[in-house]
């Protein structure tokens, strides 16, 4: 038996909160499935503390089995490699089929790669995380010096994370750093990284790697062989194969309901969807749960839809990689130990809450 009525594609934060919300109160009918590559989900935002050596492994992870057996979900641990649209038919990694009256995408995305000639240059992504920590923990046999591509909230946090475990890091961004965060913010941000005496590169997009070369435009701005990757978002490269309506960047469009404006048997949150007014990060796919679990709760019962209405800000807590954190909000900032512990409380908050047992 391959169909479902409805299948959950990757365990992204919203469907974390969707089966927390059916472990505690009634589940929809019907037979469903969640399809993850791994049996746990990685929180990111304590990946800094953990590589600041803050916080172990298993500190930010979700252990999926429990949480499923709990919403009394089939887990199948197994990643989705292509998907049909209108059959609502997606391909696994081993080969099978699975159909479903239903689908609900929180697959997130991949890290921007720059292209790249020659092989002397090792490229390390931040995602998938699991095969990032095994890169890093092989990387710090032999620390060298390292560049990191990314000068938003997650290449900054790296970089305060990683500064006194490598012998000289240069960060690169393609605008300013932190672009689009309150000013204030981005000066502490300055001033911390230089403390840890990080090379900030700002308005230094990388065009490509040639050798062990990073080029901006044709020049050569950084020398080395080990660069971690932490630029923007990519969209996996399937659902924009899959008749799914998406945008330029290959990431699914979807309405207020959360449902794809061209198919709305199929729902997409997170990173890897497309909404006005919806920036990529987990604070935004974390609101869309509640909407979302209510959602794929009405389509199963024929029950009416609610709409997601975005927030129009957030707030940022970067960690330091001293226990410390900045915060930004609006144009407000500040920072210190103080910020680091309510970063904890609310990070450890969000494992603890999705760690229930069936
Ligand atoms: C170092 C770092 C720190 C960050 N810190 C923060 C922070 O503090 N706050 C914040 O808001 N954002 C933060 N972000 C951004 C945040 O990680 C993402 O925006 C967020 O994780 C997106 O959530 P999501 O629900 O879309 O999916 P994700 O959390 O990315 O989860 C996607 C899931 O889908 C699974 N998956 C992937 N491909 C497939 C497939 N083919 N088949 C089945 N399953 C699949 C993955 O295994 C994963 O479990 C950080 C990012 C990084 C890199």
């Amino acid at each position: 038996m391959n169909h479902y009525d409805l299948l959950l594609l990757g365990a992204g934060h919203a469907h974390l909160g969707v089966l927390r919300r059916w472990a505690l109160n009634e589940r929809p009918p019907g037979r469903i499935a969640l399809l993850s590559p791994t049996p746990e989900a990685w929180y990111s935002g304590m990946l800094p503390g953990l590589l600041a050596g803050r916080f172990a492994a298993a500190d930010c992870q979700v252990e999926l089995q429990p949480l499923c057996r709990a919403a009394k979900v089939e887990l199948i641990v197994e990643q989705a490699v292509g998907l049909t649209a209108a059959q609502r038919r997606v391909k696994l990694g081993d080969g099978r089929t699975l159909e479903a009256s239903w689908l609900s995408l929180n697959v997130g995305a991949e890290v921007a790669r720059p292209p790249q000639q020659g092989e002397a240059m090792h490229l390390l992504a931040v995602k998938p995380f699991a095969e990032f920590l095994a890169g890093w923990h092989s990387w710090q046999a032999e620390p060298q010096p390292l560049a990191i591509l990314g000068g938003g909230a997650a290449g900054v946090e790296l970089a305060l994370a990683l500064a006194e475990r490598v012998p000289a890091l240069a960060l690169f961004c393609a605008e300013a750093l932190l672009a689009g965060h309150a000013a204030g913010l981005r000066l502490r941000a300055l001033g911390h990284l230089r403390q840890r005496r990080v090379q900030v590169r700002e308005h230094c997009p990388i065009s490509g790697i040639a050798g062990d070369c990073l080029l901006s435009g044709d020049k050569p701005v950084w020398r080395g062989t080990r660069l971690l990757l932490a630029s923007g978002a990519q969209a996996l490269p399937w659902p924009a194969q899959s008749g799914l309506d998406c945008d330029e960047g290959g990431f699914v469009r979807i309405a207020a309901s959360l449902q794809s404006l061209s198919h709305p048997q199929i729902f997409a949150v997170g990173d890897c969807a497309s909404l006005p007014g919806a920036r990529k990060s987990g604070v935004y796919s974390v609101r869309q749960a509640p909407v979302l679990a209510a959602n794929l709760n009405a389509v199963l019962r024929g029950l009416p839809l609610r709409a997601y209405r975005p927030q129009r800000q957030s707030l940022a807590l970067l960690a330091t990689g001293d226990g410390g954190a900045l915060l930004g909000w609006r144009e407000w900032s500040a920072g210190g130990q103080f910020c680091g512990r309510w970063k904890d409380y609310l990070d450890c908050g969000f494992i603890r809450r999705h760690r229930l047992s069936g």
